[in-house]
This record gives C-alpha cells, structure tokens and sequence, in this order.
C-alpha cells in the first residue's frame, strides 16, 4: 500500500505558512513504513528540531482506479479515518530554500499515525465533517472539511490520472489551520464530531 497526502488544501493553513494558494491538487507521497497504528507512540526522531502535527481527514481506497471521473470518485472509498501528517518542518524548510524535494520530512518512519477506520455512511454529509486536535487537553486544530479547497472526487480523480489508486491505499486530504510543534511527553487527541479516534503520546 501507499500513502497519498495532498498538500496545501485549506486556504488558511496555506496562508499560515505562507504559501501560494494551489491552482490544482498538489500531492507527495509517504511509505508503509510512516504508519503507526493503535495509537502506538510517536518516537521523537533525533533529526530533527521541529516536527509539527498536520491533523487530517484520510480516505481508504476500497478499488483499484486509474483516471478515475470526479463523478466516480466517490465510489473508490467506503471507509474514512483520522491521521496525522507529522513534518520536519525544519527540514523541509531547508529543502525548500534549496530547491530540493522535501520527502525526507515528510516520509520518515512514523511520520503517519492513523486511526480506526469507519464506515462513510455513519456520516450524513462528508463536505460538513468536524475535526480537531487536542494537546494535553488543549484544542490546537479545528477543521471542517466544507473549508477543502479540492473535495475528495477531486483529489481521487486528479490524483488517479498519474498514479493507479490500489486497495488499502490511504489518502491524507490536507490540514487546516493551527498547526504547530510537539514536544517529548505530549499527548495528542484527535477527533471526527466528538468521537476520540486518535489518543497517543509522543515519546
Ligand atoms: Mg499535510
């Protein structure tokens, strides 16, 4: 499987790191191996001064799809879950001044924690969804996927014209506003409405 996360997809996050906003879908890719499931700790790696949390909505690709029509889109995913897109923001900053590719800070082991997944339907309305993430009982994000610049169709079809979305994919469909650093010992709640989905420390 692969994990897809779509960049720079909530104008006032955007604008928080100064970015452009996106004419099109910007997307990069993370491996299995950034995964972290059942709310195991993160591991505070030792290159890096400044991992910040990006809390997301995740979509689980439930078909094999290829130039998938926006009309189609939303039949290539059943299930949603709660992720976290943790960024070597130090590192992707010096990537960035350089001109490189910032997969390094964002592709490391454990740079994917994902929660339980769940059924679409439980949901009335996926373009009116609440998110948020507490650190030690403090909210630092709160997003409603109506904010999206790109709607999940979007991102599934656009995403599907360069690379083939397979079953168990995981598509990371970008952070709001508020995001910033953790530190050893935090803990990290993280919430679809009011449901807990994400409960982890960082270690
Ligand atoms: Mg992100």
């Amino acid at each position: 499987m692969k994990i897809i996360a779509i960049g720079r997809n909530y104008i006032e996050h955007a604008k928080e790191l100064n970015n452009p906003l996106p004419k099109e879908p910007m997307f990069f890719m993370k491996p299995e191996t950034a995964i972290i499931k059942n709310n195991k700790p993160f591991f505070y790696p030792d290159f890096s001064k400044d991992i910040h949390y990006e809390t997301e909505v995740v979509l689980v690709i439930n078909r094999v799809g290829k130039n998938i029509e926006p009309k189609f889109a939303h039949r290539y995913f059943d299930e949603i879950a709660l992720g976290i897109d943790f960024t070597a923001r130090d590192l992707q900053q010096e990537c960035k001044a350089k001109g490189q590719p910032w997969e390094m800070a964002k592709a490391f082991d454990g740079s994917a924690p994902i929660s339980q997944f769940v059924d679409k339907t439980k949901y009335d309305d996926l373009t009116n969804l609440n998110f948020s993430l507490e650190i030690n009982d403090k909210l630092v994000q709160q997003g409603n996927t109506r904010d999206l610049i790109f709607p999940f169709e979007t991102i599934i079809s656009y995403v599907s014209k360069f690379v083939t979305l397979k079953i168990g994919d995981l598509i990371y469909t970008g952070t709001p506003a508020g995001v910033g650093p953790v530190k050893i010992g935090d803990r990290l709640v993280g919430k679809i409405e009011d449901s807990v989905f994400l409960d982890f420390y960082i270690k």
